[in-house]
């Protein structure tokens, strides 16, 4: 089954909207510390699309950069200048692509998730009773190393749980 291709979604009070014209390019569920803050939940669900794939039709988001920890690259957040919501992500390192805040879509849950376009990152620095998805790529820092390469990932066979740091 293949979801409708456009899809629209926008912040709580309306005046951002945005539309995507095809499936996700893959789907990241990020725990790192930055996620967690920006969504106040254990993890982003990301759903990452190709910068031509994606645009804003009403409004102007307002644009918040920072350096990630990781990288030293900018990470500029887009986001509703009067209600606050956060709507995209767009990357220093990876300019062709916007990451979406998938709660932002009208309807959430519209785009394929499948283990083959799924991925896990910072394991390391998840939070304690944070739920891993079973048998999906887990990689504890990001996929890729500074060097571009990519990091081994582990998968599991059950839902993992996230326990405290002894
Ligand atoms: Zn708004
Ligand atoms: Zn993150």
């Amino acid at each position: 089954m293949t979801a409708r291709s456009t899809e629209a979604g926008g912040c709580l009070c309306g005046g951002l909207r945005f539309q995507t014209k095809a499936q996700p390019v893959r789907l990241t569920l990020c725990y790192c510390r930055f996620c967690q803050r920006a969504t106040g939940s254990t993890h982003m669900v990301e759903p990452i699309f190709q910068k031509s794939d994606f645009e804003v039709t009403d409004g102007e988001a307002a644009i918040y950069s920072l350096q990630s920890q990781g990288s030293g690259k900018q990470v500029h957040v887009h986001f509703c200048s009067r209600c606050g919501t956060k709507i995209c992500l767009r990357f220093e390192r990876f300019p062709d692509v916007v990451g979406v805040y998938a709660g932002a879509f009208d309807n959430p849950s519209w785009f394929d998730s499948t283990p083959e376009t799924t991925a896990c990152l910072f394991l390391d620095s998840a939070a304690a009773g944070a739920i891993v998805p079973a048998g999906v790529p887990v990689y504890r820092q990001h996929r890729s190393g500074p060097d571009g390469l990519p990091n081994e990932a582990i998968v599991f066979e059950a839902p993992h749980q996230v326990k405290l740091a002894e």
